[in-house]
């Protein structure tokens, strides 16, 4: 197994199954995926121009989305059953 150092929390982590990979250019992120998830999930709630951005994503495609979630409570009403 490669292992590759992570950048943000300095682990030396398997580089096949703990980084992401870009699948375009075969790239691997410097962040493990634990590291990267964490970072994803602090920046939807501390940076307000990700939550303007989605708003404004929203309203353009409002319709779109809701049908999506429409769709997906159905399925999941369905698979509770
Ligand atoms: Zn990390």
């Amino acid at each position: 197994m490669t292992t590759k150092t992570c950048t943000k929390c300095g682990d030396d982590k398997d580089r096949e199954t703990e980084f992401y990979h870009n699948k375009k250019t075969g790239a691997v992120m410097a962040q493990c995926k634990a590291c990267w998830k964490a970072f994803r999930k602090n920046s939807w709630h501390n940076n307000p121009q990700t939550k303007k951005t989605y708003k404004e994503y929203y309203g353009r495609n409002k319709d779109t989305i809701n049908a999506r979630a429409r769709e997906l409570r159905a399925q999941k009403r369905t698979g509770d059953e």
